[in-house]
């Protein structure tokens, strides 16, 4: 008989878990409140971060935490109730971050990596979704010859543990290979397997039009309505109530609200991220980091987006976008941005965990609930990865990545 179950929220992890769930014969219905695709998984960098292997880590260099505090530099930004309500998540993470738990991380972190570009690509032709797609490499860049020496040297050293390919490419390289490049850089690794998506929300939509397709249900509705109801669980929809034998919770930066709800204290916490669009004139063939900076600028169809890098705010307090105006005078000094296009700044959150590993697994208090959120800086990336492996423990067979450093119940 066919199993019935419910996916809350259709960001790039949930619409990757619905489309893994139906694929192995169970009935699903996928509930948002929007249109798929349209929250953090709308406004990131487009990245699918095959070179990711290690999970962001609390920076620890001397002076960082001198400079986010005092505000300096674009990289982070911080509202002093986001500090407060996030405190604790924030000190384990800060202690998760030192090198030996943080490499302890990155040995889980990088079985999820390692199969990223793979799961989207059978995704991506089946939702004839390559026009989105190009498949060139990631560049970090360098302002210095310190940092670029020293970003050659990790480079190499995550090819030797875990082969991932990069090239080293000098001053005049850099500038041969980017043109649109006007000031004249240190060096930069380009990392050759990551691949960029030029309209992220589209994306999403392309899969979750793949699910519709192949007889998925895509209902509008509200996650906070969940509730179990005899041996399952039901959420309210425009189409009535819902009832399903299973559920999965997969809400992103929104998952610590309802958990809270049903009795869990997890150590999550969120870092907010701004986009902005500019008519930028010379365009860069792919994207960039500006790595000394703490920015991205990444060619997309409406026009180059900037994004910006952490900050540290309650979900629902007001934009304060202190650190797209900053991060826009430093990229002016790299390309010829043209104007910002006439749109507000796009606000997001990524959805984070004080030890940088996804929540994927069972409930640990409560049967038929699933969990599959906080992929962080990666939740992009990973959506397919975590989609599979999520469907592949609901339905009860072996699954072909370990799934234990990412159970819920490490939490407990
Ligand atoms: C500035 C920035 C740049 C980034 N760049 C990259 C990148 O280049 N590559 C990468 O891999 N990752 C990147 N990320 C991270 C990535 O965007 C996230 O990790 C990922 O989008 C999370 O996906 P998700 O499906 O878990 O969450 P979401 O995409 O936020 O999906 C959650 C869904 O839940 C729905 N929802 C919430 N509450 C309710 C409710 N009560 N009822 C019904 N539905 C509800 C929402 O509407 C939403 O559709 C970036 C993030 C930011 C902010």
């Amino acid at each position: 008989m066919t199993s019935s179950i419910l996916v809350l929220g259709a960001g790039m992890v949930g619409t990757c878990t619905a489309l893994h769930l139906q694929q192995r014969g169970f009935d699903v219905v996928l509930v948002d409140r929007r249109t798929p695709g349209q929250e953090t998984s709308f406004g990131n960098a487009g990245l699918i971060q095959q070179e990711a292997v290690e999970p962001y880590a609390f920076p620890r260099e001397p002076g960082f935490v001198l400079n986010a505090a005092l505000g300096r530099g674009a990289e982070v930004n911080w509202h002093a109730r986001g500090l407060w309500q996030m405190a604790g998540s924030l000190w384990r993470y800060f202690k998760n971050s030192h090198p030996q738990p943080h490499a302890r991380a990155t040995e889980a972190y990088s079985q999820l990596i390692a199969h990223a570009t793979h799961e989207h690509d059978p995704l991506i032709t089946a939702a004839g979704a390559q026009d989105l797609v190009t498949r060139e490499g990631f560049r970090f860049v360098f302002r210095t010859a310190q940092a670029f020496d020293e970003a050659a040297r990790r480079a190499e050293d995550l090819h030797t543990r875990f082969g991932v390919r990069s090239q080293a490419e000098n001053t005049t390289q850099l500038a041969m290979a980017e043109p649109a490049l006007q000031r004249s850089m240190a060096g930069a690794v380009r990392w050759l397997e990551p691949w960029a998506v030029n309209d992220p929300g589209a994306l999403v939509q392309r899969y979750a039009d793949l699910f519709v397709a192949r007889g998925g249900r895509l209902l509008t509705g509200d996650a906070t309505s969940l509730q179990s109801q005899g041996l399952g669980w039901s959420v309210q929809t425009t189409e009535g109530r819902v009832h399903a034998e299973q559920a999965v919770l997969a809400l992103g930066p929104w998952a610590d609200g309802l958990i809270r709800t049903l009795g869990y204290r997890f150590p999550l916490f969120i870092k907010r991220g701004y986009h902005q669009h500019y008519t930028s004139p010379a365009q860069l063939l792919q994207p960039v980091l500006d790595a000394e900076r703490g920015y991205v600028l990444a060619p997309m169809q409406r026009g180059l987006r900037l994004t910006t890098g952490a900050e540290f705010a309650p979900i629902d307090a007001p934009p304060t976008p202190v650190q797209l105006a900053k991060a826009e005078a430093l990229a002016r000094e790299l390309v010829n941005l043209g104007e910002p296009l006439p749109e507000a700044p796009w606000l997001g959150a990524r959805p984070c965990t004080a030890d940088m590993l996804p929540v994927t697994g069972p409930a640990p208090r409560h049967k038929g609930l699933w969990f599959n959120f906080g992929h962080a800086h990666q939740g992009f990336t990973l959506g397919p990865v975590a989609g599979r492996l999520l469907a592949e423990m609901v339905d009860g067979r072996h699954t072909w990545i370990d799934p234990a450093p990412y159970a819920p119940a490490r939490f407990m």
